[in-house]
């Protein structure tokens, strides 16, 4: 104890201290006093198996309180891992020194000595990052054994095989992960030649001596590879596996994984030694993964599956069919080690206050608790319904259920279309289901199959919809997982690489469906009777399991059906109503004003059915005009030369402009709405066509010929930043008065008949005060003449759209002219980083896999263009601390964006109008952990 003392005191706390001891009663990370700081240090499983260690639970055998069964051990933190990359990727002599002192301190809680020639302890390193990345990184299990304790633990255990078995599988994981061996390339060969040799399976099939053979052989790989013997120094293989563990932070696997979870390069793991407990010893041991609720569905049932006499990778790796986890209850070697694992999980989940991912090992019939971790890589209907289920139990207030609902994506994907029920039906019906597997994550997929991640990669980009068909997937097809709609493999179970990075990614997944064989090398593959060829298309449902030749037609989610007004079942019911409740707390804890963007009366219904408080952007050119007649007198309006041409041209979309601006009133009852004043990006509405440019010309009462010409002339050469927006109203004012008297006579109307109007006239592409106060003036004047003509006072207010640099950096000159302002997000993305938004398919890509944009900047908020809408919304609150600012474009969906405006101190943000649920989320996620004192 004394040492203990000594060592805590020399060490200091907090960041300063390099390792934490958790197990035999102690949970040294516990001192770390927030769990968001000790995931940091500790990453989630060193933090995860401190917790634990410090929970007590009802063991339900014994009857008796105590610790809940956790394997003792230490973790090096994520800081050590720093110095470690810092210090040239070598193990600084200090953090040596603390690993000797705390292994010396596991040997003396075990009782147990690494290297012992008699009883060796042996030791998992396991990785572990403050961001659960699963399966990204490294773990090597067995570690301390060598040609002398392997025959230790034969004589201790009295089992020659399970000793020779934990030999064979730590010199694979140790040769792959910490000496360069790869078993893809150097060991599976070798594992492969065996097992066909002795027909078998899997390794679990072989005797002790093929075993034996094969540990040989990869023995001998590393020497040929190497140039070195495989070590037999067990200290030097401890401190050779810590600093695998650390380098696998920056694995291909990890660093993509960081990038499409747009994860910090900086999230780095820890390394946790932790006590092996043996799940591979014989019928009264296993391993298992089991989740407290379904993941899936979000229902209160345990899911999940163990493997007898096995060790954890079996059960990850799909390579043998695990057994559903309830099955452990009638085997009477591990019905005990099912109760307490019953109990465990009721525990966890209390004092985690989440759904939780358990990893367990049955050593003897007695249970140990590996790892738990939040439920991740849950869909979204079953995130849904753990937060409701979960408040409605009593262990969670609203807010935390606002909290714990995660990524606020999840919204949209219960909005999602699925396969239609009845189109399924008939597809069974015409003999076109080929396959089950296990359904794996929700969702529903149509497309062409490909057998190969790297295809799959290139026809993506291609524009195909592929699904991947694997036997089973492993890290390396993250990339192709990616780029898939959906994936399905031969193997593997709900647990498996397929099913968790599918689920972690959102896409439909059907996992071990038997009957699925792929001939790689002919490159065909046979679904049950079925020869397909890549290319051929199928259909999988993630939901059922169901595999389908052919394609498929989807059916709208039942939550979108249900708010179309149409009968939905008992199920649809309940999750509408969830879908609700959820949006009714989310939106009482919100900071931020969640407007909507507008293009049609449908929409705008939709998004106030969402809860949107008001439109935030009536794009003019798109909304208010009815199409053949919007194209002909538009494009009209932007040939105009003349008063006459443009009299013309506004006299006819003039009634259209009143009833889009009515109907926009109408249904926002007093809510505001802002409705932006034309902003074209003129090629797009130019003649494509003689027959259009004859239209036109009959329209305009001009010739052919002189209609073509005007079109020539107007076509710009950089038409994103050419004659468009504002610039159309200083050309042409009459424009503006005609817009501007549109949209209030039809508030006129709207008041005339006790309908309550805000409305917002915006100006878009402005670039200074002075061509502000020229168009507002107009815009004034036509309020006036409209007032007058109409007998009657119009609120209004005049605003603008906030999309070029200049008027960031002007804007404290016109703020305490305006009343609001929003941005444009898109057009500044644009102009601040000099990149046409139109055109990005082509490098974009590039700039993401290269790390130069942590993300497409225009569909998350880029950190540079941030600086800019600080810049503007700090100059213009200062100049007039009442004007309105929020910001519109096409962010308004993306949770992390949403933050970020939240976090500046927005007042509000406009997202589409099915993108309206994860703005509100995300909103009030933001504002729940960065709370505003005053909701605007
Ligand atoms: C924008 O630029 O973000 C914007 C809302 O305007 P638009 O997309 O219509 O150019
Ligand atoms: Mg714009």
């Amino acid at each position: 104890m004394k040492q203990r003392e000594e060592t805590a005191a020399a060490q200091g706390s907090g960041a300063d201290q390099p390792i934490y001891f958790f197990g035999g009663e102690e949970a040294e990370g516990m001192a770390i006093g927030d769990r968001e700081e000790r995931r940091r240090l500790l990453g989630g499983k060193g933090s995860g198996m401190t917790e634990m260690a410090s929970l007590t639970y009802k063991d339900p055998v014994s009857g008796e309180e105590g610790g809940l069964p956790v394997p003792p051990g230490y973790t090096i933190t994520t800081e050590q891992a720093r110095r470690y990359f810092d210090n040239d990727e070598r193990i600084p002599e200090d953090l040596v020194e603390a690993v000797d002192r705390y292994q010396a301190r596991l040997e003396e809680t075990t009782g147990k000595t690494l290297g012992d020639v008699d009883d060796p302890l042996l030791v998992s390193v396991r990785s572990g990052a403050a961001v659960s990345m699963p399966g990204m990184m490294d773990t090597v299990l067995n570690l301390g054994l060598n040609h002398r304790t392997v025959e230790g633990l034969a004589r201790q255990s009295g089992d020659r095989r399970f000793a020779g078995d934990c030999y064979l599988r730590f010199t694979e994981q140790f040769a792959d992960i910490a000496l360069g061996v790869k078993d893809e390339t150097h060991l599976k060969p070798l594992r492969r030649a065996i097992l066909e040799k002795r027909d078998a399976g899997d390794v679990s099939e072989l005797g002790l001596d093929d075993l034996e053979h094969l540990t040989w052989e990869y023995q001998h790989a590393v020497l040929e590879e190497t140039g070195k013997p495989f070590p037999q120094d067990v200290r030097d293989q401890l401190l050779a596996a810590i600093e695998a563990v650390f380098r696998s932070s920056y694995s291909e696997r990890a660093v993509f994984f960081r990038r499409v979870n747009k994860i910090p390069d900086t999230v780095v793991s820890a390394v946790s030694v932790v006590f092996m407990v043996f799940g591979n010893r014989g019928e009264d041991c296993a391993t298992g993964v089991c989740f407290t609720r379904n993941p899936l569905t979000g229902e209160n049932v345990v899911t999940g599956e163990y493997l007898t006499n096995a060790q954890g990778e079996d059960v990850v790796a799909g390579i043998r069919a695990g057994q559903p986890i309830e099955e452990m209850e009638n085997d009477s070697k591990l019905k005990d080690a099912y109760q307490q694992l019953s109990a465990a999980q009721d525990a966890l989940e209390r004092h985690f206050r989440d759904a939780q991912d358990v990893e367990f090992t049955i050593e003897g019939g007695r249970l140990f608790i590996l790892q738990t971790r939040d439920l991740g890589g849950r869909t979204g209907r079953a995130a849904l319904n753990i937060v409701t289920d979960m408040v409605e139990e009593g262990f969670l207030s609203p807010e935390e259920a606002v909290l714990k609902y995660g990524d606020p994506n999840g919204l949209n994907e219960l909005l999602q279309p699925a396969f239609d029920s009845e189109e399924e039906e008939r597809a069974r019906e015409e003999g076109r289901l080929i396959a089950t597997g296990i359904p794996a994550s929700a969702g529903a997929a149509t497309g062409e199959v490909s057998i190969s991640s790297e295809q799959v990669e290139v026809l993506s980009r291609r524009g195909h919809d592929i699904i991947l068909v694997r036997h089973e997937t492993s890290p390396e097809d993250v990339n192709g997982l990616h780029s898939a709609l959906g994936v399905l493999t031969a193997r593997g179970g709900v647990v498996s690489h397929a099913a968790i990075v599918a689920r972690g990614m959102g896409k439909a997944a059907v996992v071990g469906a038997e009957g699925v064989d792929i001939d790689e090398q002919r490159g065909v593959l046979r679904i049950g009777e079925e020869t397909i060829t890549p290319g051929e298309v199928i259909s999988i449902s993630g939901t059922t399991g169901e595999v389908f030749m052919g394609s498929m037609p989807v059916a709208p989610s039942p939550i979108k059906a249900r708010m179309a007004g149409e009968e939905v079942d008992e199920d649809g019911e309940r999750l509408y109503q969830k879908f609700r409740q959820l949006l009714d707390w989310a939106r009482e804890h919100k900071g931020l004003q969640i407007r909507c963007n507008t293009e049609t009366e449908e929409d705008l219904k939709v998004a106030l059915s969402f809860g949107a408080e008001g439109v935030g952007l009536a794009r003019t050119e798109h909304n208010m005009l009815i199409p053949e007649e919007r194209r002909t007198a538009f494009t009209a309006l932007l040939l105009a030369q003349t008063s006459e041409d443009y009299q013309k041209a506004l006299d006819s979309l003039r009634p259209v402009m009143e009833d889009g601006a009515e109907t926009i009133f109408r249904l926002l009852e007093g809510k505001p709405a802002t409705i932006r004043l034309f902003d074209p990006v003129p090629n797009e509405f130019l003649p494509r066509s003689d027959i259009e440019t004859a239209r036109v010309a009959g329209f305009m009462e001009l010739a052919f010929e002189e209609v073509r010409h005007r079109s020539v002339a107007r076509e710009e050469t950089n038409p994103m930043l050419g004659h468009r927006g504002v610039r159309l109203f200083v050309v042409a004012p009459e424009i503006v008065e005609s817009q501007a008297g549109a949209i209030l006579t039809a508030a006129a109307r709207c008041l005339k008949e006790g309908v309550s109007v805000r409305p917002e006239i915006q100006i878009p592409m402005v670039i200074n005060r002075t061509e502000i106060l020229k168009v507002a003036e107009t815009i004034h004047d036509a309020a006036r003449k409209t007032m007058e003509a109409e007998g009657i006072e119009i609120p209004y207010s005049v605003g603008v759209m906030v999309e070029t640099p200049a008027a960031v950096r002007t804007a404290d000159a016109f703020a305490g002219d305006l009343d609001f302002f929003s941005y444009g997000v898109n057009d500044l993305t644009q102009t601040v980083l000099a990149i046409s938004r139109d055109d990005t398919g082509h490098f974009m890509p590039a700039y993401e896999e290269h790390g130069i944009v942590a993300a497409d900047p225009f569909s998350s908020l880029d950190p540079i263009v941030a600086t800019f809408v600080e810049e503007a919304f700090e100059k213009a609150k200062r100049a007039n601390p009442d004007i309105f600012v929020f910001a519109s474009g096409d962010l308004g969906g993306d949770p992390h964006s949403v933050a970020t405006f939240h976090n500046m101190g927005l007042d509000g943000i406009s997202a589409g109008p099915w993108l309206v649920p994860i703005a509100i989320l995300a909103a009030a996620q933001a504002n729940l952990k960065y709370p505003r004192e005053e909701t605007p």
